[in-house]
This record gives structure tokens, C-alpha cells and sequence, in this order.
């Protein structure tokens, strides 16, 4: 048997989230993301910043924004989720 389908890694999510608001993700993997940003306030915390993101280009005009935006964001969350590990650990 398969895990739960909530257990999705958070790196995995985070490629998925452009997917995701796209609409561009099938409806299983939709339901995991769906579920996973319920629980987890860093996704929805990721989500809700990548959704400003595509609303911004949604108006057609600012095309390349998003890479670097998206990249940033992503360098920000790996701190994030390294730095709190190291906490984690150092007990
Ligand atoms: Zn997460």
C-alpha cells in the first residue's frame, strides 16, 4: 500500500505550486497539493506569495518577473527549512 497521500515532500510541493495555480496538475496530485497547503502553513505561505507572482504577469506585462521572483523565493524557503533543521538538531 502506498503512503499517505499527504505525505508530499515540501521541495516537491514547491515544484509544483506554478503547476498547480496553472491548473496544470491533474486532479489526484491537485488534491494532495489542496491537502498539504491546509497543513502546512510554510506552503500556504509559499503559495499565497506565488500567486501574487502570476497575478502580476496575469496582466501581461511584467513576463520576466517571475523567474527571479521565483527564484528568490525558493532560495528563501531552502534557508528557511535548512535553518530550521540545524534548530532542530542542535537539542
Ligand atoms: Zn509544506
Amino acid at each position: 500500500m502506498p503512503k499517505e497521500p499527504i505525505e508530499i515532500d515540501c521541495e516537491e510541493v514547491w515544484r509544483q505550486i506554478s503547476n498547480y495555480l496553472d491548473d496544470e496538475v491533474d486532479s489526484e496530485l491537485r488534491d494532495i497539493l489542496a491537502s498539504h497547503f491546509k497543513n502546512c502553513s510554510h506552503c500556504s505561505a509559499v503559495l499565497d506569495g506565488t500567486r501574487n507572482v502570476v497575478k502580476l504577469v496575469g496582466d501581461g506585462r511584467a513576463f520576466e518577473l517571475p523567474a527571479s521572483a521565483g527564484q528568490n523565493l525558493y532560495k528563501k524557503l531552502n534557508n528557511h527549512l535548512s535553518g530550521g533543521q540545524q534548530k532542530k538538531r542542535r537539542r
